[in-house]
C-alpha cells in the first residue's frame, strides 16, 4: 500500500520503492497505532518523538541515492524506520540517536527484524561518527538551527546529505548538501515539519 503511495507521489528510484515495500512499518510503531502505520502521516513514539509520514522517509532515501556499496549515518534514528529503509539497500548504516530509551528500543527492534548491518550509538549526532567516517551519504531527521559542520566534514568527497534546516516547531526547509572536490553546494527542497534537532547538555 505504501508503495502505490509513493509511487503515486512521484518516487521514482527501484531500490527506494522496493525497500519501502519490505519494511515492515507496523512494527516501528507503538502497538496501539498499528492500524495506521500504512496510512501517508506522521505518527507519535513517545518521548515526544515521531516517525516521518512514508512519502517524506522514500523522499529522503531517494534523494541520496542509495547504493548497495554504501555507508550511510542517519542522525535521529527514532523507531529505527528509516534507518531499516536505508538498510534494505545499502552496505552499512550508522545511526545516532540522542534520547536513550529510543536508541536501545530501536537496536533491539532491528537486531530482531535480522537487520545486521545497523550499528546504533545513543549520543549528541552533532559530533557524527569521527570513527566511521567518512561517509557515503548523511540522512538528518530532526530540524537544526543550521548544519552542522562535524556532519559536512565527515561526508565523503561526491557524498550527499539531507537535512532539514530551520527554526524549531516552525516550518522548515528540507536542504540537499552536496559536496564535490571540497567545494559544498546546498539546496532547498520543500517545506517539512521535524521535531528540533536538540544537543546534549
Ligand atoms: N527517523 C526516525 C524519526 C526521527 S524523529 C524514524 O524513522 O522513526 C527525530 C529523532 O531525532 C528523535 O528520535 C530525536 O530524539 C532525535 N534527535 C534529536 N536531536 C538529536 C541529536 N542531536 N542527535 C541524535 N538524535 C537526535
Amino acid at each position: 500500500m505504501v508503495r502505490t503511495q509513493i509511487a503515486e507521489r512521484g518516487i521514482r528510484d527501484k531500490a527506494t520503492l522496493q525497500a519501502m515495500r519490505a519494511v515492515p512499518r507496523h512494527l516501528f510503531v507503538p502497538p496501539h497505532l498499528a492500524g495506521s502505520a500504512y496510512e501517508d502521516q506522521p505518527l507519535p513514539l513517545g518521548y515526544g518523538q515521531t516517525i516521518s509520514q512514508p512519502y517524506i522517509v522514500a523522499f529522503m532515501t531517494e534523494l541520496i541515492r542509495p547504493k548497495a556499496t554504501q555507508k550511510i549515518l542517519e542522525i535521529g534514528s527514532g523507531s529505527g524506520y528509516q534507518a531499516a529503509v536505508l538498510a534494505e539497500i545499502v552496505k552499512q548504516v550508522y545511526m545516532i540517536e540522542i534520547v536513550p530509551e529510543l536508541g536501545n528500543a530501536s537496536r533491539e527492534r532491528l537486531q530482531k527484524q535480522g537487520y545486521r548491518n545497523v550499528q546504533v550509538r545513543v549520543a549528541d549526532g552533532y559530533d557524527g561518527w569521527p570513527e566511521q567516517a567518512p561517509f557515503d551519504a548523511i540522512v538528518v531527521t530532526a530540524a537544526a538551527d543550521y548544519i552542522p559542520t562535524p556532519l559536512i566534514r565527515q561526508l565523503k568527497d561526491g557524498g550527499r546529505m539531507v537535512i532539514p534546516v530551520g527554526a524549531p516547531f516552525l516550518v522548515q526547509t528540507l536542504m540537499l548538501v552536496e559536496k564535490d572536490k571540497g567545494k559544498v553546494k546546498t539546496t532547498s527542497l520543500l517545506p517539512v515539519q521535524f521535531v528540533p534537532f536538540r544537543r546534549s547538555p
